[in-house]
């Protein structure tokens, strides 16, 4: 049996009601997380991949709540924490933090660097002054690569792989055990991604760090990531080792995400699966298997049946009736 991991998400859902009229009244929702589950051991990354509005995101601000759950339960190193008071989730964020996509938006323009990095600190009181504050700041700023003097400077005087960078430094500051990751590198030129994403696992290694890495492009995600997990509306539809869902992706979807990601050894060739129409709407997911409108491999039962996730062999799980 697997050691109590240090994340658990249950049964996860998120509803977004859509209001209209006069009155305002709730005429539908947004389903965009339709019952995830997930543990993530201490130590380990977990990678999250999807298209763009599969309900990634909406569940690593869940897991933090950021937004509230409508449904579900996330447990931390074997606590429930779903319903803890704010004194209490206020202390829990210490332990749990975020790195956010846009290192433009995520940074107060009027802020100083140093303000920026130490205030989760003064919050938290985590240093007795403003010296012991400081000197934690510069020590932060020299952990990410930057310099001490950025120290007084403001955001805009940075490029977006330094932003991001002093992004990492704001979520450090507290000593998390867990940082989600939410498309940290998803802003940056090609060349930075791969210097932020070296620098997120010389961290993890230098201090016991466990991500949730969210990603919408799985070439993102192969190194870093111990596991990973693919969604597909709202609903996550397969999870293996990395090495595993890379060679033997066993859900429909992840061999066609997968044959998306250019090889980089021209002598090896991969079909280009071409998945037909669109992500369907979140208000009216399809009936049974979300994905069989566009499955290559649907049959009658999967418009019926929501396939549940199955463990397969050696930590491999999938959604699908009629898996590889
Ligand atoms: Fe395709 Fe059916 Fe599997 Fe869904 S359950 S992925 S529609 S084969």
């Amino acid at each position: 049996m697997d050691p109590t991991p240090l994340l658990r998400v249950r049964n996860l859902v998120k509803r977004f009601p859509i209001r209209s009229g006069v009155l305002s009244r709730v005429t539908d929702h947004v389903h965009a997380v339709d019952g995830v589950s997930l543990d993530i051991q201490a130590g380990e990354t977990l990678g999250l991949v999807g298209e763009s509005g599969c309900g990634k995101s909406t569940t690593g601000r869940c897991i933090l709540r950021l937004i509230e759950p409508s449904a579900g339960e996330i447990w931390f190193e074997g606590r429930n924490v779903t319903h803890l008071d704010k004194r209490a989730h206020r202390a829990l964020t210490r332990d749990m933090q975020i790195i956010f996509q846009d290192p433009f938006a995520s940074l107060d323009p009027r802020m100083q660097v140093g303000r920026i990095i130490g205030e989760a600190m003064v919050i938290h009181r985590l240093a007795r002054n403003a010296r012991e504050r400081q000197d934690r700041v510069v020590q932060l700023l020299e952990t990410v690569g930057l310099h001490p003097d950025h120290l007084h400077r403001f955001p805009h005087e940075f490029s977006g792989g330094q932003r991001q960078r002093i992004g990492i430094a704001r979520a450090l500051a507290v000593n998390p055990k867990l940082i989600v990751c939410d498309e940290p590198v998803s802003a940056l030129d090609v060349s930075i991604q791969a210097q932020v994403i070296n620098l997120l696992e010389d961290l993890q290694q230098q201090l016991g760090l466990t991500y949730l890495f969210i990603a919408h492009d799985l070439s993102v995600v192969e190194h870093i990531s111990t596991r990973v997990a693919v969604m597909y509306l709202g609903r996550i539809v397969e999870v293996a080792p990395s090495r595993a869902l890379y060679t033997t992706p066993r859900h429909p979807y992840t061999e066609a995400l997968l044959s998306a990601v250019p090889i980089p050894d021209p002598t090896v060739q991969r079909k280009r699966i071409v998945l037909k129409g669109d992500v369907p709407n979140p208000i009216q997911p399809p009936p049974g298997c979300h994905f069989h409108p566009r499955c290559p491999r649907a049959e009658t039962r999967c418009r019926t049946e929501t396939p549940v996730l199955r463990d397969m062999a050696d930590g491999h799980q999938v959604a699908c009736h009629f898996p590889n």
